[in-house]
């Protein structure tokens, strides 16, 4: 009797048998581009979430993972991956964690990797995901992959969830919540809701929901996200939320805030004038 309430305890913590299939890890919000639409309101956090602690990046994925059979595949973005001081702390534990088997860096490529980040990149787990963003980035594209060839690393261009180089609008700073009946049409279509993210030590639907609060001023709902550095963060919790995905259940409280792949296309990485930027950081810093 007592042996099986123990089991079943620990079967709520603990699940050696998950293989956890996707985890976006937001190791800070500074970025090298200020993109007018950036889907996660990057240009108005950059100044206050400009990096994530590595130790905390780290200890946060200690705890999911330690819980877990493995993670199947991790991606890595900002803001910028690799603007953050501690980049070869992360990708150290990375390359060394038997329980993580893939790796994705996302990039702009406006930063090129240091040699010492390419080293620890070289080995198979890791590959680099080139994104598209118009003028912005056009000749960095061509470096970096130059230097990925050289370094024998592997690397992908990405086209976004439309699959053509365009971005999908899902709304502004001042976009007005929508009723429920809208909220589930555009959850359902969404390509972001498979984007499990982590964030300063709480898992969301996507990278938009972990910080869409901060700037659209909306109140979350505890039910929003899975704290990772609670105490009783449990596995089964986790899975539950991953779970639940695929069906309305699903939805955040960001989502009514949010167009997710229904908001029409938008030409990718339009940059904010610097006068529109300066503005924002002055709201933000108020
Ligand atoms: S609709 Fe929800 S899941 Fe989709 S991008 Fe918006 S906040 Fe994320």
């Amino acid at each position: 009797m007592l042996h099986n309430i123990y089991k079943k305890i620990k079967h709520h913590f603990y699940d050696y048998a998950w293989e956890m299939p996707n985890l976006i890890v937001i190791s800070g919000q500074k970025c090298t581009l200020h993109c007018k639409n950036c889907s996660n309101f990057s240009p108005y956090h950059s100044s206050r979430l400009d990096f994530y602690n590595a130790d905390d990046i780290i200890q946060d994925l200690k705890n999911i993972i330690k819980r877990i059979k493995c993670l199947l595949h991790i991606q890595l973005q900002g803001g910028d991956f690799f603007l953050h001081p501690n980049a070869y702390k992360i990708l150290s534990y990375i390359a060394n964690e038997d329980k993580i088997m893939n790796c994705t860096i996302a990039t702009n490529c406006i930063l090129l990797p240091k040699q010492e980040l390419l080293d620890i990149i070289k080995q198979q787990k890791f590959s680099i995901r080139i994104s598209y963003y118009g003028a912005a980035n056009e000749k960095n594209k061509d470096k970096l992959e130059k230097l990925l060839i050289e370094n024998k690393i592997n690397y992908r261009f990405h086209h976004y969830a439309n699959q053509d180089n365009t971005w999908s609008y899902c709304g502004g700073v001042k976009t007005p919540k929508q009723t429920k009946i809208s909220t589930i049409e555009n959850y359902e279509k969404c390509g972001f809701k498979v984007c499990l993210t982590l964030e300063n030590g709480i898992i969301s639907r996507c990278s938009r929901a972990t910080v869409a609060h901060l700037v659209q001023k909306f109140i979350p709902a505890p039910k929003d996200f899975v704290y990772v550095r609670n105490k009783l963060f449990s596995v089964h919790d986790l899975k539950k939320f991953w779970n639940n995905r695929k069906s309305s259940k699903g939805i955040v409280t960001a989502c009514y805030y949010c167009y997710g792949t229904s908001g029409g296309k938008i030409i990718p990485g339009e940059q904010l004038t610097r006068s529109e930027y300066i503005e924002i950081r002055k709201k933000v810093n108020v």
